[in-house]
C-alpha cells in the first residue's frame, strides 16, 4: 500500500473506533441524565423502524466520511434504550404530586366551611343545654333538632322546656297554683320572679341614672287571654290580631313564665323600648338571668309573632345561654313550629 492509502485506512479505523465509542457511550450518558430526552422520547418511537435502517447505512458511510456520522448514528441508539426508562419514571412522579395537592385542598376547604359552620355552630351551642326529661310525662315524638317532645297533664315540653305557641296549646284548666283566683298578675312564677328581681337590681347597679324596668304584664288566665284576643280581632281583624296576640290556650302569659317588660314610667308596650337603655340592656343581658327575647325582629315566620322587644320568656340560665348564643329563636333551637292548625 501507498502511504496516503495507509493514512486513509488508519483514519477510517480511528473513525470507526470513535463512532463505536460514541454509540456505546451515548445510551449510558442518557440513562444517567434522563431529563435531556423527555421531549423527543415520544416523538422518536414512531420513527424508530425507519431510522434503524438509515442508521445502519450511515455507519458504513461514516467509515469513509468523518463529518456526517456524528449527527446520524446518534439518533438510532437514542430512540430505543431511552424511550422506555425515561417515559415511565418521569410521567408518573411529575403528574401525580402536581395535580393532587392543587385540586384537593382548593375545592374541599371552599365548599365545606361554607355549608357546615351554620349547622355545626347551632349544634355546638345546643351542647350547652342538657335536655331535661319531665318525670311522669308521655313521649310523643322527637323534633327535627333531636329533642324529645313530652306531654304531661296536657302540657307540652320539648327538651324539658314548657312550650306554648301556635302549634302547642295549654289546657283551659291549666293555672299554676300561685295564680288561683286571679285573672291577671304582673308577677312571674317564683323561680322566674326571683331571677327577674336579680336582673332588675343588677341593671340599676350598672345604670344608676336610668329609670329601670318593671313587669308590665305577666300571668294571664286562659279566659283573660281569650278576652284580650277577641277584642283585638274586633279592632284589627283576625289575620292582623294573630300576628301580635295569642289565642286562648296559646299564650306564654298563661304559663307564668312570660313577661312584658317596660321601662319604669312607661305603660304602653311599643317598639320604642328597643332604643331605651333598659331595652338594649335586656336584649344583651337577660339571658344571664335565664330569660330570652322570645319574638326577635324578622322572625315572624318562625315564631308566629311580630317583633316584641318587650316580651321575655324565662327558660332557665342553661337554656337561655345556649339559645342566646346560638342566635336562634326558641322554635329554631328546639326544631319545632309555631303554626295554628286551622
Ligand atoms: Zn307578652
Amino acid at each position: 500500500m501507498k502511504k496516503p492509502e495507509i493514512i486513509t485506512v488508519i483514519i477510517a479505523i480511528i473513525a470507526v473506533v470513535l463512532l463505536t465509542a460514541l454509540i456505546l457511550a451515548r445510551p449510558v450518558y442518557l440513562a444517567l441524565n434522563p431529563e435531556e430526552t423527555t421531549g423527543s422520547a415520544e416523538e422518536s418511537t414512531e420513527e424508530t423502524s425507519a431510522e434503524e435502517t438509515t442508521g445502519a447505512e450511515v455507519t458504513t458511510e461514516a467509515a469513509e466520511i468523518t463529518t456526517e456520522p456524528v449527527t446520524v448514528p446518534v439518533t438510532e441508539p437514542v430512540t430505543e434504550p431511552v424511550t422506555e426508562p425515561v417515559t415511565e419514571p418521569i410521567t408518573e412522579p411529575v403528574t401525580e404530586p402536581v395535580t393532587e395537592p392543587v385540586t384537593e385542598p382548593i375545592t374541599e376547604p371552599l365548599t365545606e366551611p361554607v355549608t357546615e359552620p351554620e349547622t355545626t355552630a347551632a349544634e355546638a351551642w345546643r351542647l350547652l343545654y342538657t335536655p331535661k326529661h319531665i318525670e311522669g310525662s308521655e313521649s310523643v315524638g322527637i323534633t327535627s333538632s333531636g329533642y324529645a317532645i313530652e306531654v304531661k297533664d296536657g302540657i307540652t315540653y320539648v327538651g324539658g322546656i314548657l312550650i306554648a305557641n301556635k302549634t302547642y296549646t295549654l289546657p283551659e284548666t291549666y293555672r299554676p297554683s300561685e295564680y288561683m283566683g286571679k285573672e291577671w298578675v304582673a308577677k312571674l312564677l317564683p323561680e322566674a320572679q326571683t331571677a327577674f328581681e336579680k336582673m332588675q337590681a343588677d341593671f340599676k347597679a350598672e345604670n344608676p341614672r336610668a329609670s329601670g324596668f318593671k313587669i308590665q304584664s305577666a300571668y294571664r288566665s286562659y279566659s283573660y287571654q281569650g278576652g284580650l284576643y277577641d277584642n283585638y280581632v274586633k279592632r284589627d281583624g283576625k289575620a292582623a290580631a294573630d300576628r301580635y296576640s295569642a289565642r286562648a290556650g296559646h299564650s306564654e302569659h298563661q304559663t307564668g313564665l312570660g313577661a312584658d317588660i317596660n321601662p319604669v314610667g312607661t305603660s304602653t308596650l311599643t317598639e320604642a323600648i328597643k332604643n331605651t337603655t333598659e331595652g338594649k340592656w335586656l336584649a344583651e343581658n337577660s339571658w344571664k338571668y335565664g330569660f330570652i327575647l322570645r319574638y326577635p325582629e324578622g322572625k315572624e315566620e318562625i315564631t308566629g309573632y311580630l317583633y316584641e322587644p318587650w316580651h321575655f320568656r324565662y327558660v332557665g340560665i342553661e337554656a337561655a345561654a345556649a339559645i342566646h348564643m346560638s342566635g336562634l329563636t326558641l322554635e329554631e333551637f328546639l326544631g319545632i313550629t309555631s303554626v295554628y292548625a286551622d
